[in-house]
């Protein structure tokens, strides 16, 4: 039992409310998104009207919109005018984030017109369902991913093993706890106070259950407020930090404040100076299909708080 004086039960509870709020338009946002037909749309069109309609409901994007397709599992935002196609047999996993003053909702569909992968989506979907209906505070994260592993076994596929969800916190995106999707030694137990993202990545049974890092790199964020020797590119990393503070950004986002090669150079800069990280996409090992589903919630005194449900 937590026992917290006013002011940090006032705090808290305006972290709840921010929370909450956030998961009702990331829930609106991905059931949307989920309805949409968006075969024809182009990568860059569907990031830039789910991020839009975010803001349109009021809140911010805690990260770019990802538009991983296939065998990509994750990582994937549209470059700046992305002419990539969605096709009617694509596997499209589109992850979003919502946050407001820094509380964050992430949450992920993976949509498909083809029903040959229907099984995929289904087992995601199915072990997404099964963790949140085991946890409590108290729960042992090992025992989330052995369910989770069960159900995505017992439905003909399996899990990716190194990918897994995380605790949020405040401007965090991965605060530092993992929830895996298989069984696994170490683990920590769900606790009140804080928020959680549970995301089972499935794949196919022919698939090798693990992602390797892609050589695309389109989704960056601040990791110091370090100076460069370049006046430009600490410009933009001023920037950078008064708009996304440490949560991830795109480049599509810099322009047009930014020339778009202009953007480019400077952003390596930083990257090179480790002012700023790259994330790599992620891709099944064996170039299998690889579906997702996502929920953000809050353990708490009288059961779990799904806040994207
Ligand atoms: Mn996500
Ligand atoms: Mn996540």
């Amino acid at each position: 039992m937590m026992i917290l004086n006013n002011i940090q039960n006032q705090d808290y509870f305006m972290q709840i409310q921010d929370y909450i709020s956030a998961g009702k338009i990331a829930s609106q946002v991905r059931e949307n998104a989920r309805k949409k037909y968006h075969v024809g749309s182009t990568l860059f069109e569907i990031c830039e009207s789910i991020e839009k309609e975010i803001i349109q409901k009021g809140g911010k994007c805690a990260f770019p919109v990802n538009t991983s397709i296939n065998e990509i599992a994750a990582h994937y935002t549209a470059e700046p005018n992305d002419q990539k196609v969605i096709s009617g047999t694509d596997l499209l996993k589109i992850d979003l984030g919502v946050q407001i003053n820094g509380y964050i909702a992430d949450t992920a569909v993976t949509v498909c017109y083809d029903p040959k992968f229907d099984f995929l989506i289904q087992a995601a979907e199915a072990a997404l369902k099964d963790a949140i209906s085991i946890i409590k505070i108290g729960t042992k994260s090992s025992d989330v991913g052995k369910t989770i592993e069960n159900t995505v076994k017992h439905m003909g596929c399996q899990p990716i093993a190194n990918l897994s969800g995380h605790s949020l916190e405040q401007y965090t995106i991965h605060a530092g706890k993992s929830i895996p999707n298989i069984w696994s030694i170490g683990s920590f137990s769900f606790s009140p106070t804080e928020a959680y993202a549970c995301e089972p990545f499935v794949t196919t049974k022919e698939g090798l259950g693990f992602v390797r890092e892609g050589k695309t790199r389109n989704i960056f964020s601040l990791i110091t407020r370090k100076r460069t020797k370049d006046a430009e590119a600490d410009k933009l990393a001023d920037h950078i930090w008064e708009k996304f503070n440490m949560l991830p950004f795109a480049l599509r986002w810099l322009i047009p404040t930014w020339e778009e090669k202009n953007a480019r150079i400077l952003l390596e800069k930083l990257v090179k100076n480790k002012v700023v990280r790259s994330y790599p996409v992620l891709t099944e090992a064996n170039g299998e299909r690889v579906a997702q589903a996502e929920h953000t919630f809050i353990p708490q005194e009288n059961g779990i708080t799904v806040t994207t449900l």
